[in-house]
């Protein structure tokens, strides 16, 4: 039976499978909002759960301090009367018992379930990707080997894709001095997530830093030699000599667990706007979920810290009160390489028009990208107070046209435009 806002009781159990971003989340929303239930979250990953974000940026060259990443201290789930069990999968979800089964065979009852199962790291399909020194980075421990070999002085890094993960971890390896070369199938960086003009100020910037950037090459081989990756093969015969392979070509939404529960899932465990499966007892949120996202006018998967959060916060509103309100909080995210520190908010879609706002030149500016004649999408590098400002804009459903915000000399005030 469906889980309304009045089937949660200080009896009823609530289980999330997930102890990311999103999944921690949900279970301090719950409690904030006074939910006085048992709450089980359960991750297979060991350990506190803890940040991405720093994964790819500062833990790589900090002193690996665990502290540095932890998402709450452990008081916090004690203090919460939050069971937190880590280190141990779900099995599999019951839904005619409304039950999780754990791989030790355990089971958990839920009035509620939430899965924020997150995303896997796309694999590259090329002979020779399983060897030794070809890497990703998405967990905790990815990111531990990782630190302990980039230290090491002048390695060949060839980076295979030129998305976040990748640039990112470009730009600490080519600052600590070794030779990095991405790879990037499409036409441009970061294609994606963000305009032309920003991927091209990116790619200078780390062509800067002598990176090598070599565009629309995809990737066909991986020899290696005694079980370890030696180079990097292209479509055009190019061969790049290579120490390291770091592979961040994407990620595949965690959805088996949904599937064998026969939920439905297309890219993604497929919500409704109030984030339910289609099973009303079941919600799913963050990156392993796909909704129907009214910046985007589709059907949308998200993977970034503000969708999780926000996410697991609406969730965990409905079943305490019983709202109906649609999800649909503005997307953003951020990223930083070398000095840059870029926010991208809103969703892009074809671009009518785009717009440079401030000096490129000077390292601090925006794009201000139209779709339909209307603001979408602001891209900051540098310059926060234009991302907070396209935040409060597009959060208000405020879509200026350029000639408003021309007439407003370009001030992001949602009074100037309501
Ligand atoms: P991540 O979170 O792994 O950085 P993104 O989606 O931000 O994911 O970026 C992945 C990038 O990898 C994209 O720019 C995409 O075009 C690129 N890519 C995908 N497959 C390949 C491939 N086989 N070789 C090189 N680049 C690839």
């Amino acid at each position: 039976m469906a889980t309304t806002a009045t089937d949660l009781t200080d009896e009823t159990p609530v289980v999330i499978v997930g102890a990311g971003q999103g999944g921690v989340q949900a279970a301090a929303s719950l409690r904030e909002g006074g939910f006085g239930g048992p709450i089980t979250v359960v991750d297979g990953e060991p350990g506190l759960p803890y940040q991405r974000p720093p994964l790819s940026k500062a833990f790589l060259t900090g002193d690996g301090n665990r502290n540095l990443v932890d998402l709450r201290a452990e008081a916090f789930f004690d203090e919460n009367v939050i069971s937190l069990r880590s280190g141990q999968w779900v099995r599999e979800i019951d839904r005619v018992a409304s039950k999780v089964v754990l791989d030790s065979g355990e089971h958990l009852d839920y009035a509620h379930l939430i899965l924020a199962t997150g995303a896997s790291p796309r694999i590259l399909p090329v002979a020779g990707a399983s060897q030794e020194g070809v890497v990703v980075l998405r967990t905790l421990s990815d990111a531990s080997a990782l630190r302990v070999v980039l230290p090491t002085q002048g390695l060949r890094i060839v980076i295979v894709g030129g998305g976040f993960i990748g640039l990112e971890v470009a730009a600490v390896a080519a600052k600590i001095g070794h030779q990095v070369t991405i790879v990037e199938t499409l036409p441009r960086l970061m294609a994606r997530a963000v305009s032309p003009e920003l991927a091209g100020y990116v790619a200078d910037v780390h062509r800067s830093h002598g990176t090598e950037i070599l565009l629309g090459r995809r990737v066909v081989a991986l020899p290696g030699k005694s079980g370890r990756v030696r180079a990097v093969e292209l479509d055009d015969g190019t061969r790049i000599e290579a120490d390291l392979v770091l592979v961040g070509i994407g990620a595949v939404p965690n959805t088996s667990l949904a599937e064998q529960a026969d939920l439905e899932v297309a890219n993604g465990i497929v919500v409704d706007d109030q984030l339910r499966t289609t099973d009303p007892a079941i919600s799913a949120i963050g990156d392993c979920a796909s909704f129907p996202s009214t910046h985007a006018a589709c059907q949308a998967r998200l993977e970034s810290v503000q969708n999780a959060v926000d996410q697991a916060r609406h969730v965990a509103t409905r079943l305490l009160t019983g709202s109906t309100e649609p999800y649909r909080s503005v997307p953003w995210f951020w990223t930083t390489q070398f000095d840059l520190r870029l926010q991208m908010v809103g969703i892009p879609q074809d671009n009518d028009e785009r717009i440079i706002h401030g000096d490129p030149s000077t390292g601090r500016f925006s794009v201000l990208r139209f779709h339909n004649g209307c603001l979408n999408t602001v891209e900051s590098v540098n310059r926060p107070q234009d991302h907070v400002g396209g935040r409060k804009l597009l959060s208000a459903n405020l879509n200026p046209t350029v000639e408003q915000l021309r007439q407003t000399e370009f001030k992001f005030d949602p009074r100037l435009y309501a």
